[in-house]
């Protein structure tokens, strides 16, 4: 049996940077009347986007109408989001990492990696003491908390912010992962599924700690190569480097799926919507909309083949996209030929604030099911990804391989 998973205590030093309530803490920074109270932000769009820690404790979730927190929470403060300054938050608080290190990875709007290693001496401080000093520096200056994790590496780095929350910082060097990852349930572990932990549960593996003991033949049989990869992370050992290109806030929102090669139309397609379902959930949950589209296909010889198109109003609906992504899937897909890949990449991403609506949209159908979508978000947040889904991706359920921290995709179109 295995037990010692490594004996260095820093091979390598990550850092993960979370914003606690972000959109919420950002208002409450602009407004000090709004501090310690509980705050809504998405007023424009009648649903609640994000919610202060007094907000979250009355019991306000994400996607809750405006009018029924009114009804019931009078106490809470409802603002309209103002993507612009969460934008620019965002962008001082990654400039303020930047000042410890330059290698730091914007992997969202509210969190971030960085790469501290070896800078213990130039610093004159250990690991954890530069982390605090990032965190101070983004509360004093932003006036926001933030939750910080210090590990080895990403996988363990993100498990450790989420330990302590808000304002914790959770610090873990070598010799104390095991101490960390027995605390973890398999669930909670970064990439791995509803679908995975329940296999893992099967096999014994209540806790990322137990699958860390799996012998490295049985993770290789029983799973895929992200599994694998995420296995070897948990375990002290770096396979995901830090990203330094700049995300632009954004600009794109690509998803891909390998599955089991097949030259079935159908299957292929079903594979192409849970793409598209998955990234334009991604797209509603930072208040985006997209406003031109890629697919591509890959073929088992690796052969890609790509097609774009604009969309005629910016969108993170599902079913406006597939309507599209069929037309182009069409004129890609070849009969006979065997694929085992499709990529959506949403691209040209604006906020979803004040969308212009031609005249010959029907505004009450796009926003009734621009509502329902973001309950489907809620309910699949809460049961996982693919609880409710399109009858389109139906196909595509059963076989899947999953997938880890997708880089942008080159795609010839
Ligand atoms: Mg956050």
């Amino acid at each position: 049996m295995q037990e010692i998973l490594t004996l260095v205590s820093w091979p390598q030093a990550i850092v993960h940077i979370d914003g606690d309530s972000f959109f919420a803490s950002v208002e409450q920074s602009l407004n000090h009347s709004y501090k310690n109270k509980p705050l809504v932000t998405g007023s424009e769009r009648g649903i609640a986007s994000a919610m202060s820690a007094d907000a979250k404790k009355l019991g306000i979730t994400r996607g809750m109408p405006i009018g029924l927190i009114k009804k019931n929470y009078p106490e809470c403060i409802i603002v309209p989001g103002n993507y612009e300054a969460y934008m620019l938050f965002a962008h001082r608080m990654f400039s303020i990492m930047r000042r410890f290190t330059p290698i730091v990875e914007e992997y969202s709007i509210d969190e971030a990696f960085a790469d501290i290693t070896g800078l213990r001496r130039t610093l004159n401080a250990n690991y954890q003491e530069i982390a605090v000093k990032m965190q101070s520096a983004i509360t004093s200056e932003l006036d926001i908390t933030v939750s910080v994790g210090v590990s080895l590496t990403k996988s363990l780095a993100k498990l450790c912010s989420k330990f302590r929350k808000p304002n914790g910082i959770t610090c873990v060097k070598g010799k104390h992962i095991h101490i960390l990852l027995q605390k973890t349930p398999i669930e909670k572990v970064w990439g791995i599924g509803p679908n995975i932990s329940s296999m893992l549960r099967k096999y014994g593996c209540q806790t990322a700690y137990d699958f860390t003991q799996k012998p490295l033949p049985f993770v290789e049989e029983k799973l895929t190569k992200k599994e694998v990869e995420i296995y070897k992370e948990l375990r002290g050992e770096q396979i995901y480097k830090i990203d330094t290109n700049k995300k632009e806030s954004y600009q794109s929102i690509s998803k891909a799926k390998t599955f089991n090669p097949t030259s079935d139309k159908n299957e292929v397609f079903a594979q192409l919507v849970k793409n598209i379902e998955e990234a334009t959930a991604k797209c509603r949950k930072y208040n985006l909309a997209a406003k031109s589209i890629v697919i591509a296909l890959k073929s088992q010889k690796f052969q890609t083949y790509g097609q774009k198109a604009k969309l005629n109003r910016p969108s993170a609906d599902p079913m406006e996209i597939v309507h599209i992504a069929n037309e182009l899937f069409e004129t890609c897909y070849r009969s006979g030929k065997i694929y085992r890949q499709t990529i959506c990449v949403l691209i040209n991403l604006c906020s979803n604030k004040n969308m212009q609506l031609s005249l010959f949209d029907q505004n009450i159908s796009i926003e009734k099911r621009e509502q329902l979508f973001l309950s489907i978000d809620e309910l699949n947040k809460r049961f996982g990804i693919g609880t409710i889904h399109l009858a389109d991706s139906l196909n595509a359920r059963h076989n899947s391989l999953p997938n880890f921290n997708i880089p942008q995709l080159e795609i010839p179109v």
